[in-house]
């Protein structure tokens, strides 16, 4: 054996005294050495502080370590954090480029005001006490008219547990928005329905097979921590099992590879189901104790006891064959049922996952998820090693210092009540809902996000921002310029992974972490003694982190505390001054994370020096089937227990890290609330879920006007072969690249490099029917308008259905802005007929990083999300990014990234998609706007559910 394939031995007996493929020991930190790669070959050493951050490039909060050096005090590189427990030292492309992000020369600096028209692209600096004082008059104003549903902060990317949710609670306002409706609101309908959270945590890593309907390798939930567990499951031998339309990386790595028609995997899913029915293949004891069947046979009005329910299963469930699925997704049958047979493998170590994808592509995307937990729920994989967890049993998120009660109003503009079943936010209809009549804004943030790139139908987000009388007041938080920051009143520049403070704890696997963001340069001066209590003292320029912009704005808003709002902001350990950051994470690490005083005392640190130094903490391994504890006796005072076996208690909520108390639906005609479920004669916690069990059968879709819907089924999509005409074919928009987030990575040169065009995938054989060749121009017809883009002639599609990544066509409308990812366009309309054109491609340009003349690339490629109309399900609130397209050879004088698009035709789809929801004013079972058992950010006073409350 060589001592390069010696993992004991030293690979170079230089400085690092360490293998170059293994993590600096963590006692090294302070002072680590390496030889400089640039001196070579004489040995200079680098001597760096090694400090821990989390990476903001995805949600998946993967933990880096910068290393700055001790010489000149820069962050020379990052690298992975192996001391985080859920990225373990890895990490993706997007994490160690964080650096070109610091380093980004066309980085905002400054807080900047409009100086021209809105969207005229003239800005003046100005001071962040005039930005905050502004604003402070502004949102006080506000308040004290009553006019606080026109505030809204509305975030791309949180990265945190929660902050920004309390402090708008602190101001009395439903004024969070979310994108989580453009993104995975699908699958979280369908899990939320069957276990009351709206999220899995897959065990990947010792599952026997594995079903991912998400490319998980590339762009999953939370993709690098649960790829590295993918592909550790499949080291230990497990069966991977891919549904993907397009091939993904992850479908590269896959057993098995699917290709269905986009909107059919239910009808594959359920198929399997059925095999697994039909043979008595399922866990019959998990069933029978586990699921809601008995309330299902009261609704169906038929037998009573289990036997009787199977039997009732077996028969909804024949109608979908092997054969059924293959006419519906055009995958073979015998291909379906040699899948059903593996699975029926796997018994409780299958786990599952389903994100994004065809969830959040097709009207009734969550019946996907719905469909897909069905076979855990069969197989009894639920909360089992190998199998999957409901997500926040693996997830710790400690009390904060305050916490503010529920706001007193409910914002109609955010929650419709068309849509009183949504998952999230309806988001994407903001433009429409203004244009309406039904609100207006006075002050309106996004933070970290870009819906006139992102959203679909971005035109109409444009007409929205460009009229005072809509948005009084717009304000940007962004690191960096974006096509939805050109129309802001204010642009504010936040600080990017390395220059902010978060906490935050994610589902990797069966475990509870937590993982604390913080800005590297001040924790390595505050390791050096020094003080530094604002971020801007650290950062560059005047960047700022926006924890402490939330808390400077909350107490300009209310400086004499009589609005009651300053309390949220105010120093405990000095009363009478604002909060500082050291101090609210100090409270939350000292007090509310067990484990934490103790594992740092043994290092002779206090809580946050601990955090500070290693950047990670796992709080518990191994947190296991939580719904199957026996709830305490002193859980249970003057308890009752219903027909259906649900008990009700007078006793307090529990409270710990791995209680979730079970949601109060109802509570009984006493006022008590529910506590659990009777199981063979013990009180179990079960699921929070209105019956505390898995909901096979779900009472609020039910009551809520979609009985037809009200257990696990397929229905045809938009997008179903019957709803298209014969010219027409899908669009998949929805799918990311490996080393592209959103448009929050365009400022790093190395994956603006790597990745920087999205052309159209289409098969050979439907390239030869338009006699198309790669890099031919390809006009794509949606129903508001078109845009041109390259063909891209692979395999790697199902034939007949094209793709096109969302992560491209960047824009910016003066040759400022971004540049290394952004094309110069010339935006015109003429009345709602709007054209955007390609005026200049990427160009290489001077500045201080050498590498911008360098660039070699110009295409940028194209913003095909303009040409999509809002599409919202009418039941999960998603928009179902799919298209139904015509795909044509592209005219004589069409250019790349040409698009066009009628917002008049923007408004009548919208109108139509209106049309199909079933109002909470004609079918809510009590009066209220939305059952108050389903989760929602930022809940509003409980009374403030009632329909007629504002
Ligand atoms: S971008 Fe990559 S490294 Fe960063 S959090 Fe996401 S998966 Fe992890």
């Amino acid at each position: 054996m060589s001592r390069h394939q010696d993992p004991k031995q030293t690979f170079y007996p230089g400085p690092s005294r360490s293998h170059l493929a293994a993590f600096p020991p963590k006692e090294r930190w302070d002072d680590w050495t390496e030889l400089d790669p640039t001196a070579w070959p004489r040995r200079k050493e680098r001597h760096y502080s090694l400090v821990p951050t989390t990476c903001f490039n995805c949600e998946s909060a993967c933990g880096l370590l910068a290393y700055i050096d001790k010489v000149t005090g820069e962050v020379q590189k990052f690298e992975g954090n192996p001391e985080h427990p859920g990225s373990r030292g890895r990490n993706c492309a997007k994490g160690p480029a964080t650096l070109n992000q610091v380093t980004d020369p066309d980085r905002i600096l400054y807080p900047l005001k409009r100086a021209g028209k809105r969207g005229e692209g003239k800005w003046e600096r100005t001071t962040w006490d005039e930005v905050l004082d502004t604003l402070a008059a502004r949102i006080r104003k506000a308040i004290v008219e009553d006019r606080r549903q026109e505030i809204m902060y509305h975030v791309g990317r949180p990265g945190e547990d929660g902050f920004t949710e309390r402090i708008l609670a602190a101001w009395g306002i439903d004024g969070h928005n979310s994108h989580t409706n453009i993104c995975s609101s699908g699958s979280r309908e369908g899990y939320q329905l069957w276990m009351g959270l709206d999220r899995p945590s897959p065990d990947h890593a010792n599952a026997k097979v594995i079903l991912l309907i998400s490319a998980h390798l590339e762009s999953g939930h939370y993709f690098n921590p649960h790829a590295q567990r993918v592909i550790d499951g499949k080291t230990n031998g497990a069966k991977l099992i891919v549904f993907d339309t397009r091939l993904s990386n992850t479908a590269t790595h896959a057993d098995y590879w699917l290709a269905p028609y986009p909107g059919s995997e239910a009808a594959i899913l359920l198929a399997i189901a059925n095999y697994l029915i039909q043979n008595n293949l399922y866990d019959r004891e998990f069933v029978e104790q586990w699921w809601n069947w008995r309330e299902f046979l009261v609704a169906d009005k038929g037998a009573t006891d289990f036997t009787d329910f199977e039997a009732r299963l077996k028969q909804i469930y024949r109608e979908y064959t092997f054969e059924f699925a293959a006419a519906e997704s055009g995958v073979e049958a015998r291909v379906i049922e040699e899948i059903a047979k593996v699975v029926a493998t796997a018994g409780s170590r299958f786990s599952s996952h389903n994100w994004r994808s065809v969830s959040s592509g097709v009207s009734g995307g969550w019946t996907v998820a719905r469909c897909l937990f069905m076979l855990n729920a069969l197989l009894g994989a639920v909360a089992t090693e190998g199998g999957v967890y409901p997500n926040a049993w693996n997830k710790f998120v400690p009390r904060p210092l305050y916490t503010p009660p529920h706001p007193k109003m409910w914002n109609e503009t955010t929650w419709p009540r068309e849509y009183p079943l949504s998952m999230n936010e309806m988001s994407f209809l903001l433009p429409h809902l203004l244009k309406d009549g039904r609100a207006k804004l006075d002050v309106y943030f996004t933070r970290v996000y870009n819906p006139v790139w992102t959203n679909p139908d971005g035109f109409s987000w444009i007409e929205m921002l460009t009229d005072p009388a809509l948005v009084g007041c717009y304000v940007a938080l962004t690191p960096t310029w974006n096509e939805t920051s050109y129309y802001a009143d204010y642009v504010l520049p936040m600080g990017v992974g390395s220059e902010r403070h978060d906490l935050h704890s994610y589902e990797t696997h069966d475990s509870q972490w937590i993982g604390f963001r913080q800005p590297v340069m001040k924790a390595v001066k505050q390791r050096a003694g020094e003080t530094i209590d604002d971020t801007r003292k650290v950062n560059p320029g005047e960047v700022w982190e926006e924890n402490e912009f939330w808390l400077e704005l909350t107490w300009r808003i209310d400086r004499d505390g009589s609005l009651g709002i300053r309390q949220y902001a105010e120093s405990k350990k000095n009363p009478g001054t604002r909060l500082g950051i050291d101090e609210y994470y100090e409270w939350i690490f000292d007090n509310s994370v067990p484990g934490l005083p103790e594992r740092a005392a043994a290092e002779s640190l206090t809580p946050l020096q601990f955090l500070r130094r290693y950047g990670a903490l796992e709080v518990k391994q191994n947190i296991g089937k939580i719904y199957d504890e026996t709830v305490p006796p002193e859980e249970l005072d003057d308890a009752r227990q219903d027909p259906l076996g649900r008990v009700y208690t007078r006793a307090a909520k529990p409270a710990g890290p791995n209680i979730v108390p079970l949601p109060l639906p109802d509570g009984d005609e006493d006022g008590r609330r529910l506590a659990g479920i009777a199981v063979n004669g013990a009180i179990k916690r079960g699921f929070p879920t209105p019956s505390g069990r898995l909901e096979f059968y779900s009472s609020t879709l039910n009551q809520w006007g979609w009985p037809e819907l009200s257990i696990p089924t397929y229905f045809k999509s938009h997008i179903h072969k019957d709803n298209l005409d014969e010219d027409q074919t899908i669009l998949i928009s929805t799918f990311r690249l490996a080393v592209q987030i959103h448009t929050r990575s365009a400022n790093a040169k190395w994956l603006d490099e790597i990745a920087h065009t999205n052309p159209l995938w289409i098969h050979p054989s439907h390239a030869a029917k338009l006699d198309v060749r790669t890099g031919d121009l390809l006009r794509v017809e949606t129903e508001i308008g078109y845009f041109v883009v390259a063909a891209w002639v692979t395999e790697g599609i199902r034939p007949g259905i094209v793709a096109c990544s969302h992560h491209m066509g960047r824009w910016k409308l003066t040759d400022e802005g971004q540049r290394q990812l952004m094309a110069t366009v010339k935006l015109d309309h003429n009345g709602t007929q709007w054209n955007l054109k390609r005026e200049k491609g990427v160009q290489p340009y001077k500045s201080d990083d050498a590498d911008t003349l360098r660039i070699w690339w110009k295409d940028a490629g194209v913003h095909q999300n303009m040409t999509f109309p809002v599409h919202p399900d009418p039941i999960s609130g998603m928009h179902c990014w799919h298209q139904a397209v015509r795909v044509r050879a592209a005219d004589a004088g069409d250019k790349p990234g040409d698009v066009f698009v009628d917002t008049q035709k923007s408004r009548e789809v919208y109108q139509k998609w209106l049309a199909m929801t079933r109002p909470a004013d004609k079918f809510s079972p009590d009066g209220t706007r939305r059952p108050y058992w389903m989760l929602r950010p930022l809940k509003p006073a409980r009374e403030f559910y009632k329909l007629g409350r504002g």
